[in-house]
């Protein structure tokens, strides 16, 4: 476009909603690993649109489809059917070994279907009273910002002057099975349970070792849906297909979202099996743009693309290469680092008056492009192609990063 970083920057300043805080560099084109700026400087992407540009950028089978099928049909709405959605939904449940899927877009969007899903579980099966069912969720967690996600979190910045919100949604401590076996037991009004199972924005937070089975354990002892949110943490990202598959536990209810599409365009849904699912009527539920053609053959061929290039099991392997890695920073502001798969992150001390953010603005000017999931942690997560000799040279920029810090 013939402009700067600065004077694109200007311009979203005075034009736009300043709703985020984007580190100051205007991107203009992404492949593979790689993003480039307007000025044509290189970075490798270690935040990859948030886990949704797991299949590396404009990965060439997906942009393909994308553009074949946008010159056939996009959206002729759900008031019809198209020759894409019911593919999609045959290749995705049986993949994920499930009955059925209800498409959506956002990852937001997705989590508040899972919730509507599990809500009239509540009252049609397991014949909850009228308006009484209840979703239990945890501090820390991050399913998006419409106004019910924004209600049932415990971070001020998403819910502050912005109530009044919907209710029954009561927070548990995360990673604590004596608050869910206390909260089963105590209300016997709740329909379903949903977390991350690896919390992403709340830092890249792992469980500890069978937390799912746990759960899972509860939720049949107590006539609860188990839900899981893997919106960033589903197809790949943590070295399995599912996070929950580190376990082998299969949630009741899971929400997909980002990666689902190659980082294309908008695309998630919720899965479960019929018992469930068929609670949902006709009208009860849906979206425009849900399931419309051009997102439905671009999903699949993402997850096909993430599955025939063998990319789930790279970033197992690549994962362990990356942790031990990132062991190997010696840096007094370093306080951690942690994660599964290519799903990682580190901590900077809290003491020290340095934030993640800070890091990440060293680490840009250096060449590679990550955001602070949390106040002190900066999260670590490339696209699942890389390879081992990126990742060292990744690291070793990351290393001077801690140095000039
Ligand atoms: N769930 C999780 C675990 C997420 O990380 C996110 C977004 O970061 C969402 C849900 C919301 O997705 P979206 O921003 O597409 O609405």
């Amino acid at each position: 476009t013939g402009y700067t970083n600065q004077a694109l920057i200007d311009k979203d300043h005075k034009y736009c909603a300043q709703n985020y805080k984007p580190l100051p560099v205007v991107l203009s084109k992404g492949q593979g690993l790689y993003v480039w700026d307007v000025e044509g400087k290189r970075y490798f992407d270690f935040l990859c649109g948030y886990s949704s540009n797991n299949q590396g950028h404009c990965h060439p089978k997906i942009i393909k489809e994308f553009v074949e099928q946008a010159q056939k049909i996009t959206l002729p709405s759900r008031a019809f059917y198209n020759d894409q959605m019911g593919l999609t939904a045959e290749y995705l449940t049986k993949l994920l070994g499930y009955e059925k899927f209800l498409p959506m877009n956002t990852g937001v969007e997705a989590c508040e279907t899972a919730v509507k899903i599990a809500r009239r579980w509540g009252y049609v099966v397991k014949k909850i009273p009228q308006d009484k069912a209840e979703v239990v969720m945890a501090n820390g967690n991050f399913w998006g910002r419409s106004i019910t996600a924004s209600g049932a979190c415990d971070d001020p910045s998403r819910y502050t002057n912005f109530g009044p919100f919907t209710p029954g949604f009561p927070l548990i401590p995360y990673n604590d099975i004596a608050a869910v076996k206390k909260v089963f037991e105590s209300n016997p009004n709740i329909c379903g349970i949903m977390f991350e199972p690896i919390q992403g924005e709340g830092g890249v937070i792992v469980p500890d070792a069978n937390y799912l089975k746990n759960v899972k354990e509860l939720c049949k002892k107590h006539n609860v849906l188990m839900m899981l949110d893997e919106v960033q943490t589903g197809f790949g990202r943590t070295g399995k297909l599912m996070a929950s598959d580190w376990e082998g536990v299969k949630p009741d209810i899971v929400s997909v979202g980002k990666a689902l599409s190659g980082g294309t365009m908008p695309v998630s849904g919720a899965f479960c099996d019929a018992h469930i699912m068929d609670n949902i009527k006709p009208g009860d539920h849906g979206s425009t743009f849900g399931g419309n053609p051009l997102g439905m053959a671009v999903a699949r061929v993402a997850i096909q693309t993430l599955i025939e290039e063998r990319m789930v099991e790279n970033a197992l392997a690549m994962g362990d290469v990356f942790a031990e890695q990132l062991e190997s920073i010696k840096s007094p502001l370093m306080k951690e680092t942690r994660g599964r798969g290519l799903f990682r992150a580190i901590e900077v001390v809290s003491d020290a008056k340095v934030k993640g953010d800070d890091l990440a603005y060293i680490l840009m000017k250096k060449g590679l492009l990550t955001k602070a999931s949390h106040d002190y942690s900066l999260r670590l997560a490339p696209a699942l192609i890389i390879k081992e000799k990126e990742i060292v040279e990744a690291t070793n920029i990351i290393k001077e990063g801690f140095q000039e810090l």
